[in-house]
């Protein structure tokens, strides 16, 4: 009960991520499609994770 970690899948490239503790709404990336991951909801140690679109066009302000 010492060290907590959850777990989750990339939806895109599949891959299992171990990650320490997040919240719900906090972002991380993929370590192998290098996608930015949203955690939608965290139930029982899994994470439910939804695929950021990154917005890469700049509108030029
Ligand atoms: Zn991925």
């Amino acid at each position: 009960m010492s060290t907590v970690t959850l777990t989750g899948v990339c939806p895109e490239c599949e891959t299992d991520l171990t990650v320490p503790p997040v919240t719900r709404g906090e972002t991380l990336s993929c370590p192998e499609c290098i996608l930015t991951l949203r955690v939608e909801a965290v139930e029982d140690g899994r994470l439910t994770l939804e695929m950021i679109e990154v917005q890469l066009r700049d509108w030029g302000q």
